[in-house]
């Protein structure tokens, strides 16, 4: 075998997980379904579908994974494809939405949650399956509770179907119960104790605050990478490059840094990275999302600064409104996170957060299925042939609320006939890997006659952060973005920034020139691609544009989006047409310090205030031309 096949086989010898191998086959292959507890690290993810290929599994069928992120699904099904000696893509590989990597010969798919619900509409039996293990089940994911369900319900017309649920936290009675007493099987896992530090009090500014711990840890203690959680990319980048500026200061003798971030939207190519061993006379400094809580592992962390901070989805089904928000995690996460420090030796976590604050955090977080937008599953549901989606089997019920909610707002989106059943308009909706909200305006840019930039658009909004603003260079950017700008709005700039890009074929100086980030256009033109054979294969003519007169693409994103407008107050604020809350434009908006009337918004996003972001200006006529549906009821849109 190969120096890196021995390396290997040598790393999996010592997990704690490898001991069991036998027991959890015979366990696995025994019982319909099985519940697996086992620690962050101790090998579930990558090794238990190794078990099951070895007892023979796949022979009777493809062994899927699921995992909440695309970034762990990437990086395992490569971990995995390297363990056995295999091309990703071969035996192993990944399938998430824009990118699948798998082929006739894959057995082992590592995927996303969303993915496999979304297969759930061509085979709903999942007849190419043997086993479903649903990963990092303790998450409680919108998409990975729906599969709860759905996969239980196949298992009593699938009596071979093998369900492994795996979970990081000692919640296991929970699924065991739900999977009609399930046996669960405990994987003794390795933890070094972790010394836990506590700041005196909240720091107003934690990216700062995380920006001189990690300074403080890097000049005193010993040797040892550094973990830091954050919220998202933006704050991702923002400490990537303070790090860096300020690492140039640094005593001559002080060990060397190497920043390395990672989040979900961190192009594949650049999650390598993470996982590359430091160079002796070097310390790693990790930024990461809550992604390297317990979906990945990552060796020689010996401390972790946390900022107790997360960016959850958050829904108020009174009004329908969701939106992200930043907000402190669970007792359960914090916990997680100081163990990230303690698996290969004894560790340290700065927690940026007083004890006081870490007693009053709650125990677990909810669900996400209790505080999110409902439309997109209900809709899968649908098409998957569920058409009772109150009487659903939900481990956790949501409440009726945001179930009538969705109901409404697929309707009034066309999804749904009279009668509550899928309409063919909705059937199509279904079939694209958007957000309903989405779909229905890519398939409706069809009457609008601008199919052509809808669908840049729509791939320019899949991705985060198009511009970057370095901070000794803010005056060149800000003038490099006015080429691109147009005062009608985020949208069709965004449209602009993409025609610039295809127009130069990606050249990378243009886009540094520009202040554009080459990886996430890169990223909207491979999306772009594949909406664009998606609606061909719908038999929308992808070419057609609207050429100058712009009012048509709004329109068109106003029958999906219609639920997301503003009105200007005579005071100047903004109040949403739903719920009336009171709402600013995001500085990062083109229409930042203008005032028009009406805006549509394609985010609300909560840090010190409500923000939208994706803004663009709308006359308010078309309210009622663009979604009768909802505002032609005869009532006064602020009654709503
Ligand atoms: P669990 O699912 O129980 O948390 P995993 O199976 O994910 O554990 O991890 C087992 C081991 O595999 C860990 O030591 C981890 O460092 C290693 N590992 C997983 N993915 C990668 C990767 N992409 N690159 C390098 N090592 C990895
Ligand atoms: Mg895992």
């Amino acid at each position: 075998a190969s120096p890196l096949a021995q390396r290997l086989q040598a790393e999996r010898e010592a997990l704690p997980i490898y001991k069991a191998q036998r027991a959890i086959t015979d366990e696995i292959m025994r019982h319909q379904s099985v519940v697996i507890v086992g620690e962050t690290g101790s090998g579930k993810t990558t090794q238990i579908p190794q078990f099951l290929d070895a007892a023979g599994l796949t022979q009777q069928g493809i062994i899927a994974i699921t995992q909440p992120r695309r970034v762990a699904a990437i990086s395992i099904a490569k971990r995995v494809a390297d363990e056995l000696g295999t091309k990703l893509g071969d035996k192993v590989g990944y399938s998430i939405r824009f990118d699948d990597t798998t082929s006739p010969s894959t057995k082992i798919k590592y995927m996303t949650d969303g993915m496999l619900l979304r297969e759930l509409l061509s085979d709903n039996k999942l007849k190419r399956y043997s086993a479903i293990i649903l990963d990092e089940a303790h998450e409680r994911t919108l998409r990975t509770d729906i599969l709860f369900g759905m996969v239980k319900a196949i298992q009593k017309e699938r009596k071979d179907l093998k369900i492994i649920i795996m979970s990081a936290t000692l919640n296991a009675e929970r699924f065991s119960q739900y999977f009609d007493n399930a046996k669960v099987i405990y994987v003794a896992g390795r933890q070094f104790p972790v010394r836990t530090f506590a700041a005196v009090q909240r720091q107003e500014d934690y990216v700062d605050a995380a920006l001189v711990a990690t300074f403080q840890l890097h000049m005193e203690e010993p040797r040892g990478d550094i973990l830091v959680f954050l919220t998202g990319q933006e704050e991702i980048d923002n400490l990537q490059k303070l790090i860096e500026e300020n690492a140039r200061n640094l005593p001559p003798k002080c060990p060397k840094i190497i920043v390395t971030p990672i989040y979900a939207k961190l192009p594949a190519d650049q999650q390598a990275k993470v996982f590359e061993p430091t160079p002796p006379g070097t310390r790693k400094i990790i930024l990461s999302t809550n992604v390297a809580e317990t979906s990945i592992t990552i060796s020689g962390i010996r401390y972790v600064v946390d900022t107790g901070m997360a960016k959850v989805r958050s829904y108020n089904s009174k009004i329908g409104m969701e939106s992200l928000v930043v907000q402190p995690i669970s007792k359960a996460s914090a916990r997680q996170r100081s163990g990230r420090a303690g698996r290969e030796a004894p560790g340290f976590c700065y927690r940026l957060y007083s004890e006081e604050a870490f007693d009053s955090l709650p125990e677990d977080s909810e669900p996400e299925i209790m505080r999110c937008n409902l439309a997109s599953v209900i809709l899968l549901l649908k098409a998957s042939g569920v058409d009772d989606v109150v009487g659903f089997d939900y481990m956790d019920r949501p409440s009726r609320d945001s179930i009538i909610r969705a109901l409404e707002q697929l309707y009034a989106l066309g999804a749904l006939n009279d009668d509550g059943r899928l309409s063919s308009l909705g059937r199509q909706m279904a079939e694209l890997p958007l957000d309903p909200v989405y779909s229905k305006i890519l398939i409706q840019s069809k009457a609008f006659k601008c199919t052509k930039e809808v669908i840049s658009i729509i791939a320019m909004l899949s991705v985060d952060l198009v511009f970057y603003t370095p901070n000794d260079k803010r005056e060149q950017a800000g003038q490099a973005r006015k080429r691109f700008m147009n005062y009608d709005g985020d949208h069709i700039t965004l449209y602009n920034v993409l025609k610039g890009y295809q127009s130069v074929h990606g050249d990378a100086g243009w886009c540094t020139e520009n202040f554009i980030s080459g990886r996430s256009l890169k990223q909207a033109l491979d999306i772009r691609k594949q909406l664009v054979t998606f609606a061909e294969r719908m038999g929308i003519d992808t070419s057609v544009s609207c050429g100058t007169d712009f009012d048509p693409i709004l329109k068109c994103f106003l029958t999906g989006c219609f639920q997301n407008v503003a009105l200007r107050t005579p005071t100047g604020e903004y109040k949403t047409m739903i719920g009336n809350q009171t709402v600013f434009i995001h500085p990062s908006s083109v229409l930042f310090g203008k005032k028009p009337v009406a805006v549509l918004y394609n985010e609300l996003m909560h840090t010190t205030r409500q923000y939208m972001r994706n803004i663009s200006v709308i006359q308010p006529q078309w309210l009622l031309e663009c979604a009768p549906q909802y505002y032609g009821r005869g009532e006064a849109p602020a009654a709503r």
